[in-house]
């Protein structure tokens, strides 16, 4: 059996007997998910863009979150439906300027997330929230993790087993006390809101049937089949 940590009424709660046939919900109910475009110069790179001079932020609705082990559902509208492993930081207390001095205050915890995205779409689109909001386009989980420096850690995306993006959150252009405060400035971040901290190189389409996998060190492998 495996141990799952989760946020159950403000506080980490730990399963080593999840039993046969359960399902687990994803580990946080957020009001927001912020999101970080090209937060990573080699992506950026590779989508053809410039590493940008400020964050790029956008949001994903709530409505998209997925649980841990949940299905991908890609729409009919596009033809190519991308992985972007990502670590995700939960918010744990009302942040408003908070100064990235003082960022851990404001942070309940880590998890692995996959920002899904339908490329095409947001390419065509001017705004992401197309090709970014459907339902199912946010796996979070499988667990947050509290006791865990971020600054450091390797993300990878495995699609069937095999390694598609191999980073580290060192690689960040911009970091996540600069992010807290950064986005702390523009909208009051509230206990359970998310931020996506951006996607490391080598983002590529899944296709129906096939088994993505986001593991970041210390939290865990987040694992969604898709359709
Ligand atoms: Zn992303």
């Amino acid at each position: 059996m495996k141990t799952f940590r989760f946020l159950h009424r403000g506080r980490i709660a730990e399963s080593s007997d999840v039993p046969e046939g359960a399902t687990l919900l994803a580990p946080v109910t957020p009001s927001k998910i912020v999101c970080v475009g090209r937060n990573y110069a080699e992506h950026a790179k590779e989508l053809g863009n410039e590493a940008p001079s400020e964050p790029i932020l956008f949001l994903k609705p709530p409505s998209a979150l997925l649980a841990p082990f949940g299905t991908i559902v890609r729409p009919p509208y596009s033809q190519r439906v991308d992985f972007e492993g990502e670590l995700a930081v939960v918010i744990g207390r009302e942040a408003k300027n908070v100064s990235a001095a003082r960022w851990r205050d404001y942070v309940r915890g880590f998890a692995c997330a996959n920002d899904v995205t339908a490329r095409d779409l947001q390419k065509k689109d001017v705004q992401f929230t197309r090709g970014k909001g459907f339902d199912t386009f946010c796996p979070i989980g499988p667990c947050l993790v509290d006791e865990l420096d971020p600054a450091d850690l390797r993300v990878t995306t495995r699609v069937n087993g095999e390694v598609r993006q191999d980073g580290r959150t060192s690689q960040m252009i911009f970091p996540i006390p600069f992010l807290v405060e950064f986005i702390s400035q523009i909208m009051t971040l509230v206990p359970g809101d998310v931020i996506l901290t951006g996607t490391p190189a080598g983002v590529g389409p899944m296709s129906a049937g096939e088994t993505v996998e986001v593991e970041v060190e210390g939290i865990g492998v987040l694992r969604n089949e898709v359709a």
